[in-house]
């Protein structure tokens, strides 16, 4: 099997905000043009103010997204760029091989155990081993390489290291679906947290 091709993911930190859900995301996607036609089901080509969100420092950007539509592949040495936004909106980890560990939403200390309690026991409330406080799996915090992810749009193909989202794009999206909404990169996936 080939690994995934990494994406950026954009998502609420609770899921999903109060009248908000995948129909109403897709909606305002394609109000602020980063969205256009369906590929398939669950897959979208860019649209035409893609690049208003998305800076690229790699090759073309005109070349990535129109290869996507095509379902291409090769074009400078790389795979297209589209949205995948997935009917499946239950919440879950979803996290990269190298992610840091979550801080505790109370004493925010980083939790260097949290495998045992997320991927193990899957805990609906993990514990925090600093301050013993038992807190809903999506009141930590992640940073750079996970989060606790339900409703979201995954944008397939964008590279992190060529590839920048502008700082409109979340408060864009925060401003028509309500509630508060955070980016990372998933590069690779860590193997048994991720669907
Ligand atoms: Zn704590």
């Amino acid at each position: 099997m080939s690994r995934p091709p990494p994406r950026l993911i954009v998502h609420p930190l609770r899921s999903p905000p109060a009248g908000c859900d995948r129909d109403r995301l897709i909606e305002v996607l394609r109000e602020l043009g980063l969205v256009g036609d369906n590929i398939d089901q669950d897959d979208f080509a860019a649209g035409p103010g893609f690049l208003d969100y998305i800076s690229f420092l790699g090759c073309s950007p005109q070349v990535i997204l129109a290869m996507a539509e095509d379902r291409e592949s090769g074009g400078c040495g790389r795979e297209g760029a589209y949205i995948h936004i997935p009917r499946e909106t239950s919440a879950h980890l979803l996290v990269d091989a190298n992610a840091r560990p979550p801080r505790c939403p109370q004493c925010h200390k980083v939790d260097a155990d949290w495998r045992r309690q997320w991927l193990t026991v899957q805990a609906a409330e993990p514990v925090c081993g600093h301050c013993g406080t038992a807190s809903p799996a999506e009141r930590w915090q992640w940073g750079r390489g996970g989060g606790w992810v339900g409703l979201h749009a995954g944008i397939v193909g964008l590279h992190p290291e060529e590839t920048v989202p502008s700082h409109g794009l979340v408060e864009a999206i925060a401003e028509s679906c309500g509630g508060e909404w955070r980016t990372f990169y998933l590069v690779s996936p860590m193997e048994g947290a991720n669907p």
